[in-house]
């Protein structure tokens, strides 16, 4: 017998109208690439919208085609996303610190129709523009007085564009699994993958990761995403704000730690996500400067591991609750957050702290396990470790137009991450399977030792990776950045290790260099580390 409950289909539209009619004058701002700061509220954004899917049908975009974006976190942005899914066509975010030969293999990969640029990228897109001949048009967001002097053919002027259409549009209504939007996610090896999310993977995402154990988004939040929106969505971001009806702020290109302060500070902004190094260069702003911070109630660190010394820094020294979260561009992005239990409250600090560091319980629809080498099952005991595996209506279940990846097998997808999971259901990685030091046929984790050395006061950023070593096979060599005006020591950051880790676990040596290779989403790179290193011994091994 079916139930006798409406089958209304989760839109993406429905959670900007939502917004639009509950949240009509809650604001958005904008700092924007060009300078100065933008200021409207959800109902603009809705009406603004509505006239771009106008636009969008001007210039015969229909349900399914691809477009691009290479733009940073604004208002136009937002609308972009709305009008570009809302229409039933896809909304295909690229990552503009990608190479220019990857930019153009991801879009012709896509068949992107047209593409948005913000004008900082006007000379990349001159560039890039004879290498995608599918590209039937570029948009410039911003205003026709703006308009690059850049070569780019078949230019159009994004506010010219909205100014030509009235917002006499309605939604329409299409199968929830209608696909939205596209994100190519780059891999160690091969060209980037694309992960091709649908509007009932992103409504379903959205409720989840409001809850109040995932970000615990409200309409009494003022929400800053910085996580660019051409990563993963912003982690879903733009779509949670909306649902809930939080003030949403967008920072734009500025994600250094002063940009960020002055916007949390003038903004009020209670909550933000970010990666590790963003919050690295707002917490050395706050410690340089004598700062503190007044209404930040909550950050998510995720994207790589948070080390424990910058989530203690934050709670110690601003009162401000880390919220450490796990997940990955194939899973929208959020599997896990870090959020308390009842009974954690009356642990001692120790314990605590133990548990916080791990990377949280799956949100309800994620499902979690790990398996051996040979793909038995392994217990949920918080000791052992092995291969995650995950499954969930916000996973996805193969990349867009590739066939017969490994990586999906059995209803299961296998993240690449090495990890335990206890019997509360908190995940801890360990490492990406790739990084896992393996030493005498032993596993080291290079994030245990990572989190170590960035504990160190003289430590600005840290990175341990395998080197090979004729009887071991490999061991740890740890590779440093000082902070400004600090001195330490191979010898003095070696015997910091001692009784902190298992003795075969602590490094063979220390390097010490001026910086450290990041990927385009701001992770260190550990391949381009370990090319770097390529030619690096061991002394006396
Ligand atoms: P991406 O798809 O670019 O977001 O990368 C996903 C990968 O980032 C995951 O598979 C993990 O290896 C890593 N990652 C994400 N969040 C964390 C975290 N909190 N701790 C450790 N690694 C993480």
């Amino acid at each position: 017998m079916q139930g006798l409950m409406m089958n209304r289909p989760l839109m993406i539209s429905g959670l900007l109208q939502h917004a639009g009619q509950n949240h009509g004058d809650t604001e958005i701002v904008s700092r924007l690439p060009v300078g100065g700061t933008h200021r409207y509220t959800y109902g603009d954004a809705h009406r603004r919208s509505r006239q771009l899917a106008r636009v969008l049908l001007s210039l015969g975009v229909g349900p399914g085609d691809r477009i691009g974006t290479l733009a940073w976190n604004t208002h136009r942005h937002f609308e972009i996303y709305y009008a570009v899914s809302g229409m039933a066509a896809i909304c295909h975010t690229i990552n503009p610190r990608l190479f220019p030969e990857q930019i153009a293999y991801i879009a012709n990969h896509a068949e992107d129709r047209f593409v948005f640029f913000d004008l900082n990228f006007a000379s990349l897109i001159e560039a890039l523009a004879p290498q995608c001949p599918g590209v039937e048009g570029w948009v410039a967001l911003c205003s026709p007085d703006q308009m690059p002097g850049a070569a780019i053919p078949n230019l159009h002027c994004y506010e010219d564009l909205l100014a030509a259409q009235s917002d006499d549009y309605e939604w329409p209504q299409f199968d929830e699994n209608t696909a939205s939007s596209l994100c190519y996610t780059s891999g160690t090896t091969g060209n980037p993958k694309g992960v091709l999310y649908s509007h009932r993977s992103t409504v379903l995402h959205a409720y989840g990761s409001s809850l109040p154990d995932s970000l615990g988004a409200s309409a009494c939040d003022c929400i800053l995403p910085a996580v660019p929106m051409f990563h993963v969505n912003a982690w879903g971001l733009p779509y949670a704000c909306a649902l809930t009806g939080a003030k949403l702020v967008m920072p734009g290109p500025h994600l250094d730690g002063a940009s960020l302060y002055s916007l949390f500070e003038e903004e009020g902004v209670t909550m933000s996500a970010g990666v590790p190094t963003i919050w690295l260069g707002l917490l050395q702003h706050l410690q340089g400067n004598k700062l503190t911070l007044s209404t930040v109630k909550r950050l998510v660190i995720g994207g790589s591991a948070a080390p424990p010394a910058m989530i203690r820094a934050f709670d110690e020294q601003f009162g401000v609750a880390v919220i450490h979260a796990w997940g990955m561009t194939e899973m929208s992005p959020l599997g896990t957050l870090n959020a308390g239990k009842n009974k954690h409250h009356t642990l001692p600090a120790e314990e605590r702290d133990r548990i916080r560091l791990k990377q949280g319980r799956s949100i309800f629809g994620v499902e979690l396990k790990i398996v051996d080498g040979d793909g038995n099952a392994l217990p949920h005991d918080g000791e052992a470790f092995g291969d995650l595996l995950v499954r969930g209506p916000w996973v996805t279940s193969g990349y867009y137009k590739a066939e017969g990846d490994d990586a999906f097998r059995d209803g299961w997808f296998r993240t690449g991450d090495v990890a335990t999971i206890d019997p509360d259901g908190f995940m801890q990685i360990t490492d990406r399977s790739k990084d896992v030091i393996k030493s005498g046929g032993e596993w080291i984790s290079s994030i245990d030792l990572e989190n170590i050395a960035v504990a160190h006061p003289a430590v600005g950023e840290a990175a341990v990776i395998g080197a090979a070593h004729p009887k071991w096979d490999e061991r740890p060599l740890l590779v440093v950045v000082r902070k400004a005006g600090q001195d330490v020591s191979r010898d003095e950051l070696l015997a910091f290790y001692e009784g902190k880790v298992a003795k075969w676990w602590i490094p063979d040596d220390v390097i010490f260099v001026d910086d450290l290779p990041h990927t385009a989403t701001g992770k260190l790179s550990k391949l381009q580390l370990r090319e770097r290193l390529r030619d690096y011994r061991f002394s006396g091994a």
